[in-house]
């Protein structure tokens, strides 16, 4: 049988998609990013997809100078640990004008950025990221 795509659905899936959903686990509450089918905690499949909030606070970070080719106009690349509520997340932290920003404790957000462009296939691909916040 058909699904028809509606509105309400498509838009639950976008927030998916436009957040660092993660999965947390019934059983035994371990939450992990990227989502999974199993725990790996506990083994559990009784998982929850959840939405974390988007401002959360840098734990650590790394500076990257060896680069996949399309970052390549973005070096060096900024790499953080970030605590979301309740769940940790690794990933890109995008305009870091001020190095000496970057530190434990520091308050950032998610955004939503452009990875590369396909030339030939006019596909844009996008990610989540992280910036500092501006307060
Ligand atoms: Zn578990």
């Amino acid at each position: 049988m058909m699904e028809r795509l509606s509105i309400s659905r498509f838009w639950r899936i976008k927030d998916l998609h436009y957040t660092f959903a993660y999965s947390k686990c019934k059983k035994c509450g371990h939450a992990f990013y990227p989502p999974k089918h199993v725990c790996p905690k506990c083994g559990s499949r009784e998982l929850e997809l959840t939405i974390p909030p988007r401002e959360g606070e840098l734990l650590s970070w790394t500076k990257l100078y060896e680069v996949a080719p399309y970052f390549e106009n973005e070096k060096p690349l900024y790499l953080g640990l970030v605590k979301l509520g309740e769940v940790k997340i690794m990933a890109q932290i995008v305009d870091v004008f001020d190095e000496s920003l970057l530190k434990e404790g520091a308050r950032v957000e998610t955004v939503f950025r452009k990875v590369k462009e396909d030339g030939n296939s006019g596909l844009i691909y996008y990610a989540m990221k992280f910036r500092l916040t501006s307060k």
